[in-house]
């Protein structure tokens, strides 16, 4: 009941830091190595060529790679709409360039979180999860409250205190049990821990399948490309499951013969006041140690310790990846210039990677014809 569909061509599930190998019909959250695991599968490209032929017949959204999303009941499966985002162009005339935004607003709780616990809910489900509940800035207790409605599923969430009182009422509004905490997410997390109820812990890359959700992410834009790779990729980062998830995606595309080349250049975008990444980065360092108290109103970005910095810095690494800071004030005039003079209205934190990007662009960093697909991950109204 709860190993893969017969469609899908998952096999087991691998440590990401040991290599050794798990089932996938047994419930996993972090390996013995204290590491996320990693769904794995069997790709070659005669499955390639049988993915793309039937891509044509199939709807735009995250559904439609079916074959890489490991459920065990695929007709049964909790599917609200998400994914299947567009590209939107934003030219800088003056400077040769144009940009992609990849805008993730028109999921359905307004942020791509939704494609991460999407996948996750539908697992818990079918692995017998009591209940679910996490720790979150925001979106993500959104997207699990959502989710787990629709999965019949108990849901419990924990938000730090100064998180916008919307998300609550929200989350409320989905049927779930909504904690406060004073603190970060860090305190948060531990309210979850200090009256446990035996529900499964969903948060970021504790669990094998959020990272699914997050790399069709990766598998759309290429095919939104015509089967190419973009030439830059700038996220967002705060527990960095995108990224880690996405160039994931691009493995399993160039195993199954979909895409070849060089991979896109990563950039990870944080905030001024909440860098660790960015700092571990230009350390030198494999882990990023945790930033000691984390001050941003970028709500999703601020994430003092990621639980797989060493899977993000290495995917930085192997791409030839930048990392840079942007300050509250850049993200501000980004979001001003952008509902001013192009009728967008975009999250924070969208408009760090909006920042970050006009700054490459401006320092010819990113040149004339290069292809640059910049992450709008939320729509700002799930913050009001
Ligand atoms: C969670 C979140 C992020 C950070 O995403 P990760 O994949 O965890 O790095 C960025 N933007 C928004 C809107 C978010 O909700």
């Amino acid at each position: 009941m709860s190993a893969p569909s017969p469609g899908c061509w998952a096999i087991d599930l691998a440590c990401s830091r040991s290599g050794v190998a798990a089932p996938l019909d047994t419930p996993q959250f972090l390996s013995p190595a204290g590491a996320p695991w990693l769904v794995r599968y069997a790709l070659d490209p005669a499955r390639g060529r049988e993915l793309r032929a039937r891509l044509g017949s199939r709807p735009w959204s995250l559904w439609r790679y079916r074959e890489l999303l490991p459920v065990a009941d695929f007709a049964a499966r909790v599917d609200l709409g998400e994914g299947g985002t567009p590209l939107v162009e934003w030219r800088e005339e003056a400077r040769g360039v144009s940009l992609l935004l990849k805008v993730e607003a028109g999921n359905p709780t307004g942020s791509f979180k939704d494609r991460g616990l999407s996948l996750a809910v539908n697992r818990a489900r079918e692995l017998g999860a009591p209940g679910v509940e996490l720790a979150s800035a925001g979106n993500a207790a959104l997207a699990l409250a959502a989710y787990a409605a629709a999965a019949g599923l108990r849901c419990r969430v924990a938000l730090p205190a100064d998180t916008p009182a919307t998300v609550g009422e929200r989350c409320a509004a989905y049927g779930a049990e909504v904690i406060t905490s004073p603190g970060t997410l860090v305190d948060a997390r531990l309210r979850l821990a200090q009256e446990p109820r035996g529900d499964w812990d969903l948060s970021t890359l504790r669990e094998p399948y959020r990272v699914e959700g997050k790399k069709t992410m990766g598998l759309e834009l290429v095919e939104q490309l015509g089967w190419r790779y973009p030439e830059w990729i700038v996220y967002p980062t705060g527990g960095g499951t995108g990224i880690v998830g996405m160039h994931k995606a691009f493995g399993e595309l160039e195993r199954l013969g979909l895409v070849s080349g060089e991979r896109p250049r990563f950039v990870a975008v944080q905030m001024e006041g909440c860098a660790p990444i960015v700092r571990a980065f230009d350390a030198g360092l494999s882990e990023a140690p945790a930033w000691e108290s984390p001050e941003t109103r970028v709500w999703g970005l601020r994430v003092p310790k990621a639980l797989g910095d060493f899977l993000i810095l290495n995917a930085l690494r192997q791409t030839s990846g930048l990392a840079l800071a942007v300050s509250e004030e850049e993200v501000a005039e980004v979001q001003a210039l952008a509902a001013r003079r192009r009728g967008l209205l975009i999250g924070p934190e969208g408009a760090a990677a909006l920042a970050a990007t006009l700054r490459l662009v401006e320092r010819g960093v990113i040149g004339p014809g290069e292809r640059v697909v910049v992450f709008q991950t939320g729509h700002p109204a799930n913050y009001r």
